[in-house]
Order: structure tokens, then sequence, then C-alpha cells
């Protein structure tokens, strides 16, 4: 099969290329480099059918450069507060326009296309844990807004290409995912602590460390991407692994784990952090036979192997 992978630089899209080109398929990456990191893919360039096409989504896509596809995982946008607020204009455009075109694109090619929608399309949750049908709570106006109402918009961009044209959609609610390849200044949760526990620093907790996530492995949400694209499955399913843990209880976890001297230290909570997230994972066990196998002390070790040789 030939597969595109937009976004394909980037933490979890380096990941489900190197997957997907294991599993013996012709991957092309397209990527505009803006939080992707070449050191992500430079291992997967001596494979002859890894093709990286650099390339913005909000752009008219470079078809013939492409050819034909079967299959597109569309991952292109900025996962983490303090890149997708940068530019939260650019943000807003990868979601409406960059989607356009990536739904463009695959209807052009009848091709199977999946979108990497998120946990922020539920803002700050008022039922818990979240299923699908939650339908969220979201300020508009915020500074969160760009990247939660994109994703809003751009399931309703499938949606609505599935309803117009019959394209086969899957669209995955990913949850909190954390690994190896995270950038290591993209100032999440999980790679601020390591980092700052590495060098024995202080752990910054922002408000009472209270608040809540639900921290899934990078490998187990990759398989997760992996059988909903190969699925009939049309409406959203959340990805995530629903283990649930205070900001504090990870402080702790990440100090202990990596053997770190670091003491906690709490600064403001930025506005419409997310109280409470835990995914509510039925839907994806029944349909998908999916569930995450690898627990947070055992991905955060992993996690911290990878850091302390970049570090
Ligand atoms: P990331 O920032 O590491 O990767 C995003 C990739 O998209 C980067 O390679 C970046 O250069 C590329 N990109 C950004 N804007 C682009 C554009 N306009 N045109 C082309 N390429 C562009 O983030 P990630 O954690 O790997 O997230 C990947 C996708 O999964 C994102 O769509 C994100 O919203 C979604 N997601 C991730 C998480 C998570 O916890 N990691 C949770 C929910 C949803
Ligand atoms: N957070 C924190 N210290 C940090 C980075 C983040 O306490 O150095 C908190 C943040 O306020 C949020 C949670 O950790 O409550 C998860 O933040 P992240 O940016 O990783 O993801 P998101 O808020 O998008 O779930």
């Amino acid at each position: 099969m030939k597969i595109l992978v937009t976004g394909g630089a980037g933490f979890l899209g380096s990941y489900l290329c190197k997957f997907l080109l294991e599993m013996g398929n012709e991957v092309i990456c397209l990527d505009n480099f803006f939080t992707g990191n070449r050191d992500n893919i430079k291992p997967l360039l001596e494979n002859p059918k890894f093709k990286v096409i650099p390339h913005d989504v909000i752009n008219p896509f470079p078809v013939d450069l492409i050819g034909d596809v079967d299959q597109i995982y569309n991952l292109a946008c900025p996962a983490s507060p303090i890149h997708y607020q940068f530019d939260p204009i650019e943000t807003i455009k990868a979601n409406t326009q960059g989607v356009i075109n990536v739904l463009e694109f695959a209807k052009l090619n009848g091709a199977t296309v999946l979108q990497a929608s998120t946990s922020e399309i539920y803002g700050d949750p008022l039922e818990h844990p979240q299923k699908e049908s939650y339908k969220g709570n979201v300020n508009t106006l915020g500074p969160r807004a760009c990247y939660d109402e994109g994703k809003r918009v751009a399931e309703t961009l499938f949606m609505d290409y599935h309803r117009k044209y019959k394209l086969p959609i899957r669209m995955a609610r990913i949850f909190n995912t954390y690994g190896p390849n995270m950038d290591k200044d993209d100032g999440r949760v999980v790679s601020n602590f390591i980092t700052q526990s590495l060098k024995n620093k202080p752990l910054t907790i922002y408000g009472k460390g209270s608040q809540t996530r639900s921290f899934c492995y990078v490998d187990d949400l990759i398989k997760g991407l992996h059988k909903l694209m190969n699925s009939d499955y049309i409406n959203p399913v959340n990805l995530g692994n629903p283990g649930e843990f205070t900001i504090l209880d990870l402080a702790e976890k990440v100090i202990k784990l990596s053997n770190s001297e670091s003491k906690i230290i709490y600064k403001n909570l930025p506005e419409d952090d997310p109280v409470r997230r835990k995914p509510d994972i039925s839907l994806a066990k029944e349909t998908l036979d999916w569930k995450p196998i690898i627990n947070l002390e055992e991905g955060l070790k992993r996690t911290i192997d990878y850091f302390e040789k970049i570090i």
C-alpha cells in the first residue's frame, strides 16, 4: 500500500512512518518542519520505500510529486500548547484550509483518510470520563481555542466530506501521548518534567498539581491509529490510556524513576487549563479490539532512557 503521512516528521508521525514501513508499505512524509525534527526520520531515509516532501498543508498539494495514495494519516498540526499558540492563526489555517487540502487530495485518490483529532475537543470537560458522545466544553475565545476549535471544525469537515462525497474517513480522538522522540523543548508536561529532573532542576507544576491527565505510551497509540485506519468505523474513536494521574503524581513518579534530587515549584496555571481528563475507551475496545498495554511507570522509564541520551 502507498500511504501519505502529513506531519510525518513530528513525534507521533515519525513513529507512524516507521511502523508503516516495517509493515512493508510505501510511505510519503509531508511536513513543513515547524515542529518536526529531521533527526526523527533520519533512520528511515535509508529505506527506498520512504520519501519526504517538505510542504505546508495550508498550500495546494504537490499532486504530481506525491502521486496516487491508498491511505492518508493527517497529523499536520503543532500539538503542544506553546507551539500551537506561537501563531494561533497558522494553527487555525492548518486545521481548516490545511484539512480541506488533505480531504480534497483524498477525494482525488479515493483514499481513506484519518484525522488526528484530540481530547482537546472536549475542552474542560464537565463529563468524566469522556465518552465520544460528550459534546465538550470549549471556550471559543481563550488561548487554547485556536487548537481546540480548529480540531473541532476539522472533525466537521471530515464528516461533511463523508456525507457529501462518501469519502471513507476515520477520526481518532487522541489523549495525551508521550514517549521517546518528543521534542524536549515543546513545553509539554512529560518532556518538561523529565528534562528538569535529569538536570536536577525544580519541576514546574502549574497550579496546585491537582489537575489530572491520562498518559498513553506512543507504541500503544500508534497501534490504535493503525487499527482504526484499517477498520470501517466512520465516527470518532477515543484513543488513550484510561489510567488517570494528577500532575503532582506525575512529578513525583518522574523524580523517583530518574533518581533525581529535584524539588517541586509551583507556577501560575495557564488560562483554560482542563481540570480533569480521562478517556472512556469502551468503543475502541469493542470496535478495534484495542487497549493500551504499557503502564505509566514502564513508559516513563523508556522515555527517561531516551532523554538521558539526548540531554
Ligand atoms: P508534533 O508537533 O511533534 O508533530 C506535528 C508535525 O506536523 C510536525 O512534524 C510539524 O512540523 C508538522 N506540521 C505542523 N504544521 C504543519 C503544516 N501546516 N503543514 C505541514 N506540516 C505541519 O506533534 P505530535 O505530538 O506528533 O502530534 C501529531 C498530531 O497528533 C497533531 O495533529 C496533534 O494535534 C495530534 N495529537 C497529538 C497528541 C499528543 O499527545 N501527542 C494528542 C492529541 C492529538
Ligand atoms: N504542566 C505543568 N508543568 C509543566 C507543563 C505542563 O504543570 O511544566 C501542566 C499543564 O498545566 C496541564 C498538564 O500539565 O495541566 C498537561 O500539560 P500539557 O501541556 O502536557 O498538555 P495539555 O494541557 O494539552 O493536556
